[in-house]
């Protein structure tokens, strides 16, 4: 069935900016068509300080919902009546339900995604298991700390080359999450369970961050929330000194699927929407 747009389509989007490199609204439209949903999903880019302007003209539910995207996380969250406890944790929200009260409630599903992502390509992955370090200190790596935290991780080692940032963020979460500057990333990456990259370091090519790989145990899972290219020199290292690997794909995909349930009240159907991306990745000049 293809999509059908009408009167009584209910719709929901992908709020960021920049946003037209987006692959929401495909994975979203495929899953609306496999359900044969009247429903449709598209990308929404406001004018500069228009954010706010956006969400509370949809209040009364005009829309089902928005993911946000950079650099509004923060905001949705501000902006949102109720949140959930995911969401308040990660201090930002990727998701605004708009109820037909008028009131609008927000989540947060990159930490889950980012669980999923190492569910599917680390089987046996236990973030319980060992002490995992983060490369960031920015949104994502935010929302990275609160999901593990939560998993019952021992230890974040947080790396930032904004140490600042990264004490700031480790204070939030207490005694599990330590800052550290990057030259002392080689000090804690030798009984790592993960490394995983939450910078945009490695976007359109490129080794990305410096990180000693070969001192990481032959255990370490190696992810890298980067998915432009979808191998990324980050990746790639790992894989040569045959580590584990976990793709930024699959972390985008599981927040999605969350995601999509909220805002259309089913499941995602189950068809192969990772072929479907990498196949619009692929494409990309
Ligand atoms: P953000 O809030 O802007 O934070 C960026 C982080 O990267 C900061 O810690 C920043 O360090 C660091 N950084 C940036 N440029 C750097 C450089 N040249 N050298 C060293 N460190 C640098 O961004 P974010 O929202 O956390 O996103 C980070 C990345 O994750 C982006 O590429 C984003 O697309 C990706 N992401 C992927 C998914 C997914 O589903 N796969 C989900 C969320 C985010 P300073 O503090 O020193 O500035």
């Amino acid at each position: 069935m293809k999509l059908k747009i009408g009167a009584a389509t209910k719709i929901a989007a992908v709020v960021g900016a920049p946003v037209d490199h987006s692959l929401s609204p495909l994975i979203h439209n495929a899953w609306i068509e496999a359900a044969g949903l009247d429903c449709a999903y598209v990308a929404l880019s406001p004018p500069a300080g228009g954010f706010a302007a956006l969400v509370e003209g949809m209040r009364g539910g005009v829309m089902r919902g928005f993911n946000v995207t950079v650099p509004f996380k923060l905001e949705a969250l501000a902006l949102a009546d109720t949140a959930s406890a995911r969401a308040n944790r990660a201090g930002a929200a990727n998701l605004l339900i708009f109820h037909d009260d008028g009131s609008i409630s927000a989540d947060n599903t990159d930490g889950l995604g980012l669980l999923a992502a190492f569910g599917d390509q680390a089987p046996g992955f236990r973030p319980a298991a060992g002490p995992v370090v983060i490369i960031g200190a920015g949104g994502a790596a935010r929302s990275a700390v609160a999901a593990l935290i939560e998993e019952g991780v021992p230890r974040i080692w947080l790396v930032n080359r904004t140490l600042s940032r990264a004490q700031a963020l480790a204070a939030e979460f207490g005694q599990a999450v330590r800052a550290v500057a990057p030259d002392g990333l080689i000090k804690v990456i030798g009984d790592a369970s993960a490394v995983i990259n939450a910078t945009p370091l490695g976007l359109g090519g490129g080794e990305g961050p410096a990180a000693p790989l070969d001192a990481a145990p032959a255990t370490a899972v190696v992810m890298d929330m980067v998915y432009r290219p979808l191998r990324t020199g980050f990746l790639e290292r790992a894989e040569r000194l045959g580590l584990r690997t976990v793709d930024g794909l699959a972390m985008l995909i599981g927040q999605a699927a969350p995601s999509f349930e909220a805002l259309f009240a089913t499941p995602p159907p189950d068809i192969d929407v990772r072929a479907l991306t990498i196949a619009a990745l692929e494409a990309e000049p």
